[in-house]
């Protein structure tokens, strides 16, 4: 079966995604859309930029609309959680346009806009309600919402759920999930707790594991620039203004550890006249979407995120990632460049690295088994640093920012690698380590998962889920994107880690140099050994058949 048509999908929903353009479907519908139309649970390994979203959404749309019912007051028939008001949007508006032609309503509920809003909108019910778990819990709290009607519940990105400490209220939800339903269970990653939590949700379900967008890391060039803390930010400077003015650079994603971090970034930045905006936990919802949105339609073409804030956002055009700093589970910088080198466009990555975050970078070529290409500073980059402005700051301001960088570098670094030379800090893809609080944790947290992260901050305890226990195995780093959705299946037990798969066939032990389509990307010979080549074209979602993974591994 290789065309939507085939999978006895509704013609209101064939016409939809004939609108959108897709004709093929990804691996993940493929295998899901048919057990899903029957009824079953599902148990979903797989990332964002897999398709999962319209492999959740077509399905259930179908069943909804194959068996219509009247909208019950302050009631949704289909409940979809998503960690980040970003991802519930994203979702939301997806579902929106596959049930463009079908009498379905769509609501969208999260943190950061006004509550009563919500619950108005909410009166008299919806079909399909996706939520982030804070603002649901909110308004079942003040009656405005009963869980009582669903039919299908989505949990999605249950490993970022369980980073964010969101799994009390998971937990809650679930009592409060009517025992007659369909549940879906998505995570990029399944280690035991990840696991676990499953089986509070879904009974015998149907596992399907897409695996890594093998060829995303395979595409995008890497480099690594060598470089003082205190020098980063004018080197970025100096290679976003050159490279945003000489055309080189189409739209950059720039990633920072802190919040605070982002926004000097962007302060300095805009200083030099390069129109950047950043994304984090501490912006309004207002600034957040504002930010995106510009961001999205070419308007600001340099978005500075943190890890948290970008995760499962989909943006295309991304032409360079750049790792401000280096990200302290290797997995994330995976998840960092997948950014870059979506819908089957290359991509490239530059990572600044501080003599501090030497050992990052050397779990992130052991976990990717690829030596990053050296890049050297820009000609006469001192002089050029020289001159650049410096964004004004008030005397306090400077303070605060020293405080914070002495705090964070406590944070990072003090705490000693006492995971197994992974980075001090546990959460993957969170802030999480030295005492301070996930990037991400904000209003969007209910009360009592507030509390049990404040009780493992002042513990100095790693976000629950991220037990050693839960790394031991090889893991094997999967990054997904659009166009390239990668098929290769590995069989349980295999003994294959870091291992990211070719797409263009016999690269195994390429030693393809460098300076990739003659453009300024930069200069050492690049070592591509032992890849494993697989065939088809980057712009097509290939085949991936479950397979049952080792417990423990992970996939990014
Ligand atoms: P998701 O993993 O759900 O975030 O999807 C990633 C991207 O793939 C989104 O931009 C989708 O609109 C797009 N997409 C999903 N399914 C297909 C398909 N069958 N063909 C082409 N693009 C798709």
């Amino acid at each position: 079966m290789s065309y939507f048509s085939d999978l006895g999908l509704a013609e209101p929903i064939l016409r939809a995604l004939e609108t959108k353009g897709y004709s093929d479907p990804t691996p993940i519908q493929r295998q899901s859309i048919p057990a899903l139309l029957e009824g079953r649970d599902l148990l979903g390994i797989a990332q964002t930029g897999t398709g999962k979203t319209a492999a959740f959404s077509l399905p259930s749309l179908h069943r909804l609309a194959a068996n219509p019912k009247a909208r019950k007051p302050a009631s949704c028939r289909m409940l979809v959680l998503s960690p980040t008001r970003e991802l519930a949007a994203q979702i939301a508006d997806n579902m929106r346009e596959y049930a463009k032609y079908l009498s379905l309503s769509v609501q969208v509920i999260f943190g950061g806009l006004p509550v009563n809003k919500q619950a108005r909108a909410l009166v008299g019910g919806c079909d399909v309600l996706v939520a982030t778990p804070g603002r649901l819990l909110d308004l079942i709290e003040q009656r405005a919402l009963t869980l009582r009607d669903v039919e299908i519940f989505v949990l999605d990105e249950a490993d970022q759920m369980m980073d964010l400490g969101f799994i009390v209220p998971l937990k809650r939800v679930a009592n409060m999930l009517p025992k007659d339903r369909q549940s879906l269970f998505f995570s990029a990653t399944m280690p035991k707790a990840i696991a676990d939590l499953g089986k509070q949700f879904i009974s015998n379900p149907v596992r399907v594991e897409v695996t890594p967008q093998a060829t995303t890391v395979e595409r995008v060039d890497q480099f690594v620039t060598h470089i003082n803390q205190a020098e980063k930010q004018a080197l970025l400077t100096i290679k976003l203004r050159d490279g945003l003015a000489d055309k080189s650079i189409d739209r950059a994603l720039v990633f920072t550890r802190t919040k605070h971090g982002a926004d000097r970034v962007v302060r300095h930045l805009t200083t030099a006249g390069v129109n950047a905006a950043a994304i984090h936990g501490n912006k309004s919802q207002a600034q957040r979407t504002a930010a995106l949105g510009a961001f999205r339609k070419g308007t600001t073409t340099v978005l500075v995120a943190t890890d948290i804030a970008a995760r499962g956002i989909d943006v295309s055009g991304v032409s360079h990632v750049f790792n401000f700093e280096m990200p302290n589970v290797p997995e994330q910088y995976v998840h960092r460049i997948g950014r870059t080198a979506r819908a089957g466009a290359d991509g490239v990555s530059i990572s600044f690295v501080a003599p501090d975050e030497k050992p990052y970078l050397r779990d992130i070529e052991r976990l990717t088994d690829i030596k990053l290409m050296p890049m050297s500073l820009p000609d006469n980059f001192q002089n050029e640093a020289a001159r650049l402005p410096a964004p004004s700051r008030k005397p306090a301001e400077a303070e605060q920012d020293a405080r914070r960088d002495e705090r964070d570098r406590k944070g990072r670094f003090g705490g000693g690698r006492s995971d197994g030379g992974r980075g001090g800090n546990g959460g993957r893809g969170g802030n999480s380590g030295g005492g301070r609080r996930p990037e991400g944790v904000g209003r969007d947290i209910p009360r009592d998962a507030r509390r049990e992260g404040e009780r493992r901050e002042l513990r100095g305890d790693r976000a629950p889920a991220r037990s050693d226990g839960d790394r031991g195995e090889p893991r094997v780093a999967r990054v997904a994107g659009v166009g390239a959705h990668a098929g290769e299946v590995r069989p349980a037990g295999d003994s294959r880690k870091r291992n990211f798969g070719g797409h263009n066939g016999g690269q195994n032990g390429d030693n393809r140099s460098s300076a990739p389509r003659g453009d300024n990307r930069g200069g050492a010979p690049r070592s591509d050994g032992n890849r494993s080549p697989s065939n088809g074209g980057p712009s097509k979602f290939r085949s991936a058949p479950t397979g049952n993974r080792d417990r423990g591994q992970r996939i990014v």
